[in-house]
């Protein structure tokens, strides 16, 4: 009998690849899907093309109803939990969505676990933001968090209420630290993707410039198709925890515009502005993180360095915005 999974935002980044990965183990792979308005919105689905294969469940994270209504049309063994408002910019013109979404939803779906099947294995989504002000030069499972966005913040109590689930009702549920991680599905909102899109336009001569804001920011990035092997080895354990997911190197927003430029034969500072609107309210300046525990328990290694996947990102666009 194949396992059945349930992933929240299938039809996001990490959803994708994750879909993908559970369908090659055999799984049968269910996605909670909220608005069916647009086809557009299964394009890294179909880019992977696994549209067709996942079983598509009506139904949003905010409604209690729908979650428990999801667990049992899917009978899921696994629930992975992977839908939010993910966009650190955007949580602060929708905080109180931002905490619905991320926070908040994330109890709906305990309670629907602990009340349908307690014994059905749980993922959640956690993140790097929630280290924000660090605490620590590299930020491992023990270091204080700090959040430092209504993301973040919204984060920490979907992370904090994982663990306490964990250890009032002896749920299987885990969560994942990740840091960064990006992909050619990465959407054009967060900063990898934004500069290799527009790097892609300047060099095709359909763009001139590129504005960014704080570009001193140093992030921990990792390619998505790699970090989803990570979520799946947690539910495999025989007993759950939390792992911080990363790849151990720190570069600036500067040093990646660079690659991406540079890989296309262009230089960033013929083309590169910095705009003020898009700072923010509140930075985290810099995330590093140590996957040692990852790697020890796990047996999980990124397999992808920040150059190869900028430059994966990169030729992935250039393919793209030639066909537009
Ligand atoms: P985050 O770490 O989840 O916030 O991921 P992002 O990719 O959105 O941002 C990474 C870093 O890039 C942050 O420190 C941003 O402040 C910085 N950054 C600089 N310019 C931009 C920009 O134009 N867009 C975005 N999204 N981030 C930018």
């Amino acid at each position: 009998m194949s396992k059945h999974a349930l992933i929240t935002g299938v039809t996001g980044q990490d959803g994708a690849y994750l879909a993908k990965l559970l369908l090659e183990k055999g799984y049968e792979v269910y996605g909670l899907v909220a608005r069916r308005s647009s086809d557009h919105m299964y394009w890294r689905l179909d880019e992977l093309g696994v549209t067709g294969d996942v079983r598509i469940i009506d139904g949003d994270l905010t409604d209690q109803g729908a979650l428990i209504r999801a667990l049992q049309t899917s009978q899921a063994d696994e629930v992975y939990n992977l839908g939010a408002q993910s966009f650190v910019g955007a949580s602060w013109n929708q905080p109180v969505l931002t905490a619905e979404v991320s926070g908040v939803a994330v109890t709906k779906l305990l309670e629907a676990i602990r009340l349908f099947n307690p014994k059905t294995r749980f993922y959640q989504a956690s993140t790097s933001e929630m280290f924000g002000l660090i605490q620590a030069e590299r930020q491992s499972e023990s270091t204080p968090f700090y959040p430092r966005s209504p993301y973040g913040v919204a984060k920490l109590y979907g992370h904090w209420i994982t663990v306490n689930y964990r250890e009032s009702f002896n749920l299987h549920a885990s969560s994942g630290i990740l840091f960064n991680h990006e992909s050619p599905l990465r959407g054009i909102e967060f900063v990898t993707r934004k500069v290799t899109d527009a790097v892609a336009r300047i060099k095709q001569g359909k763009q001139k410039e590129l504005r960014l804001g704080n570009i001193d920011a140093k992030r921990d990035w990792g390619f998505a198709g790699d970090y989803v092997e990570a979520m799946w080895l947690m539910l495999q354990q025989d007993t759950p925890d939390d792992y911080v997911v990363a790849t151990g190197v720190t570069t600036t927003v500067r040093d990646m515009v660079n690659i991406a430029f540079a890989h296309v034969g262009l230089k960033a500072e013929d083309h590169l502005i910095i705009d003020p609107a898009f700072f923010r309210p509140a930075e985290v300046d810099v995330l590093l993180g140590d996957p040692t525990k990852a790697k020890t328990q796990l047996g999980w290694t990124p397999k992808t360095d920040l150059e190869t996947l900028i430059t994966m990102m990169v030729d992935a666009d250039m393919r793209r915005v030639s066909k537009e």
